[in-house]
Formats: C-alpha cells, sequence, structure tokens
C-alpha cells in the first residue's frame, strides 16, 4: 500500500496490529477518524492512555478494575465460599449478565496451552490455589470454554486441590463444545451455572 503522507501511513501501520483488522479495514477507520470532529480522535486516544497507565487488576480475583479490591469481591453479599473459574474478564461480564451466581470470581487470565507456550505458572493458578487451602472455598465451578485448553487447565486445577474439602462443579454442557462462553446467550449460560454437573462425573462422560 502506498501512502502519499507517513502519518496516514503510521495510523494505519498501528491500527492494523490489532487482531482481525487488516491494512485496508485500517485505512478505512483512519480516514473516518479524520472526517470526524478533532475532539473524537482526542477522546479515543487519551481513553488509550489512561486505560494502559491507571488499569488495576483486583488483587483478589485478578479481574480488571479500577480499584485494587473489584466491585464483585468487595460486596458483603456475595458468597465467598463459591468460586467460579474463569479465563478473563468477559466471561465474568457473561456470567454476571445472567444474573444467576452470586458467588465470586477468580480470573486465570488464559488457558494452559503447551502450543502457544502457556504453562501454569503464566497464569493466577497458584493465588487460587493458596486462597483454597485457606479453606475459604468450599465450591469451586470450572467455567472455562470446553477446548482441549480448556479441560487441561481445569483438570490441572482439579489435581491441585484435590483432597482439601472442596466441591468441584462445571457448569452443564449446554454450551456447545468449542463455543466460548462469551457468545453462549443468557439463558444458556444461566441454566447452566444452576444446573452444573460435579466436575468428576464430566471427566467421566469424556
Ligand atoms: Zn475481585
Amino acid at each position: 500500500m502506498d501512502f502519499s503522507s507517513k502519518l496516514l501511513e503510521n495510523a494505519v501501520y498501528e491500527i492494523s496490529q490489532l487482531p482481525g483488522i487488516g491494512k485496508r479495514t485500517a485505512l478505512r477507520l483512519v480516514l473516518h477518524l479524520l472526517k470526524q470532529p478533532e475532539n473524537q480522535t482526542n477522546s479515543l486516544a487519551t481513553a488509550l492512555v489512561s486505560l494502559r497507565s491507571q488499569i488495576k487488576f483486583c488483587k483478589s480475583c485478578h479481574n480488571i478494575s479500577d480499584v485494587d479490591l473489584c466491585e464483585i469481591c468487595a460486596n458483603p453479599k456475595r458468597d465467598e465460599n463459591i468460586v467460579c473459574i474463569v479465563e478473563d474478564i468477559r466471561d465474568v461480564m457473561a456470567i454476571e449478565n445472567t444474573g444467576q451466581f452470586r458467588g465470586l470470581y477468580h480470573v486465570l487470565g488464559g488457558k494452559i496451552s503447551p502450543m502457544e507456550g502457556i504453562g501454569p505458572q503464566d497464569l493466577n493458578i497458584s493465588s487460587l490455589i493458596a486462597k483454597a487451602k485457606s479453606g475459604i472455598i468450599k465450591e469451586i465451578i470450572f467455567a472455562l470454554s470446553s477446548t482441549m485448553e480448556g479441560d487441561t487447565t481445569n483438570f490441572y486445577i482439579y489435581k491441585q486441590i484435590e483432597g482439601l474439602e472442596i466441591s468441584t462443579s462445571t457448569i452443564a454442557r449446554g454450551v456447545a463444545v468449542g463455543d466460548e462462553l462469551e457468545y453462549a446467550d443468557e439463558v444458556t449460560l444461566g441454566r447452566s451455572i444452576i444446573n452444573r454437573i460435579p466436575f468428576e462425573g464430566s471427566l467421566k462422560a469424556n
């Protein structure tokens, strides 16, 4: 792509680094911004810079938060005995939208993936195990997507907490295999949380 302007080329290059956005789409977005009032571009740039400089992760559940302890963890009405294990904030949002879960979350920040070189030490697993050993947690719900990486991660954590007095369950496979949680509709997801099945039972079914 030949650009008549280095400024334009730089902007297009940066935007095309985002997932799912090729050079042509990036060019369309940049030209769109140029047609809009200047303050729209400024607001976009400021939002991104503030996001990076001020974002925090909850010290307890590792969810993205503006404060040290996220709203969910800080809410005394939530049941700290039940912890739902998810991959990232999108899953927290999806499950919160169902209005069917009153426990807390633990955000792993990814899934174990030998192919991508992601091991347990790269994820927020040790803090979960520490929490489990402290005796606060009575039930752990695995809510990772039903992919090979999700299953591997579930099983790794399950092995780590085996022997502790914690019941383990997994959300019922009403959520189609391979579907990411974030795309499940609220009714299906809500139902699968209520009808969660014992984790060991899910292992035998596989
Ligand atoms: Zn939290």
